[in-house]
């Protein structure tokens, strides 16, 4: 390894974790969320995994590029861009490549008819997305009827309509996540109706459940769920999402201890100055910073594990580097760790763990941010 920081990605873990959100919507498709590199997990090693143990049916991306990094790795799953294509050139792409779009209006809905015919496609499958209360995207649940008839006159194939839910990660969000759940599923109902009474096949795919409505148990009428985090082993609300299935967090971040020094009793460490010995101390430095990820919010506050024990952040983190706080220095005592040794930054050694809502605690985010954070530079390892 040219570089001691990397991240270990256990893909049985993930397996796993999308096996049980199967279990948590029996009989219906699952799109599995690989956004944003699979949330920082590797979008490729992730979806050919799951592709390979037949765990999902669909992968949701966010942009074209993630969707074509897909496809060029040999992913042959229906692949949905969960957010609409703002250019011509992009929805060619998009088509060129099999990737299914999102429409959001008559305006979206008219741009993949044109890329579609361009490309003389007839009948181009395409999702609707209804806006029922994330104001993200989507089109009002009382355009739905009209916007759906125009995907049909217009020769495309309205094979999904869908809804995102804000709110569906805390129980506290019950009522305003079954509302919308409401208007969605009742918008659903007179499109279908609509197409029925006009002799077409009903949308297929209706889908509206992330991982918090998948964990929340919501009984939502849909044909297809769309989880993310959980397939990651984190729960989307650290503190009051359900946790009716176990999950496995993932990824191991882990990197190598690069310098072991003796700092005098009143000697600073790093920039800032802001770390200042007590008494005469053995300080440990890393070879990770916040260009890799490890955000400068852990400066004088984070925390590392090394030969399983807990070692707090000493003085600021810097881009490439950070320092530990390993304790007392006597003289004739050596270091407790040594060059060499592995450090965990996020995951388990011997029975300490930190987790990424640990860090997202610290940093004032979610641990969707932390993992996503993990930067370029970090080499993925992938096991199972
Ligand atoms: C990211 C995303 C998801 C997955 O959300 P999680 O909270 O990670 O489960 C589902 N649907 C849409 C539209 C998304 O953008």
């Amino acid at each position: 390894m040219l570089y001691a920081t990397h991240a270990v990605v256990d893909l049985d873990a993930i397996a796993h974790n999308v096996q049980a959100a199967r279990e948590l919507s029996p009989g219906k498709q699952l799109l599995v969320a690989v956004k944003a590199d699979a949330y920082g997990h590797g979008a490729v090693e992730v979806s050919r995994r799951l592709a390979a143990d037949g765990l999902a049916d669909w992968f949701g991306v966010a942009t074209t590029p993630e969707a074509l990094e897909l496809r060029a790795a040999g992913i042959t799953q229906p692949i949905l861009k969960l957010s609409q294509c703002l250019a011509e050139d992009e929805l060619d792409a998009v088509i060129a490549s099999e990737i299914t779009p999102t429409v959001v209006d008559s305006l979206t809905m008219a741009a993949a008819a044109a890329a579609a015919d361009r490309a003389g496609r007839q009948h181009y499958p395409v999702h609707l997305a209804v806006d029922t209360g994330m104001r993200r995207i989507g089109c009002e649940p009382e355009e739905a009827v009209d916007i759906a008839t125009e995907a049909a006159e217009r020769g495309l194939d309205l094979q999904g309509i869908f809804t995102h839910l804000p709110v569906s990660d805390t129980p506290r969000g019950a009522d305003f996540t079954q509302a919308q759940l409401k208007r969605f599923l009742a918008a659903v109902e007179a499109v279908q109706r609509t197409r029925v009474s006009a002799g077409m096949q009903p949308v297929p795919l209706v889908h509206a459940a992330n991982s918090g409505a998948l964990l929340g148990h919501l009984k939502d009428g849909c044909t297809m769920a769309r989880p993310g985090i959980m397939a990651y082993g984190y729960y989307p609300d650290a503190n009051e999402s359900p946790r009716p299935v176990k999950l496995q967090p993932a990824i191991t971040w882990q990197t190598k201890v690069s310098t072991v020094k003796r700092v005098a009793a009143g000697e600073t460490v790093g920039y800032g100055r802001t770390w200042t010995a007590r008494f005469d101390s053995w300080v440990a430095t890393i070879p990770i910073g916040y260009a890799d990820g490890f955000s400068r919010l852990n400066s004088n506050r984070g925390r590392v594990l090394i030969g399983g024990r807990s070692y707090p952040i000493a003085g600021r983190v810097c881009m490439d580097q950070s320092m530990v706080d390993l304790g007392p220095a006597t003289p004739d005592h050596a270091a407790p760790v040594s060059v060499g040794d592995d450090v965990v930054i996020l995951g388990t050694q011997g029975d300490q763990t930190i987790s990424a809502d640990e860090l997202a605690e610290l940093m004032a985010t979610i641990s969707y941010e932390v993992l996503c954070l993990i930067g370029k530079r970090v080499e993925r390892l992938y096991r199972g």
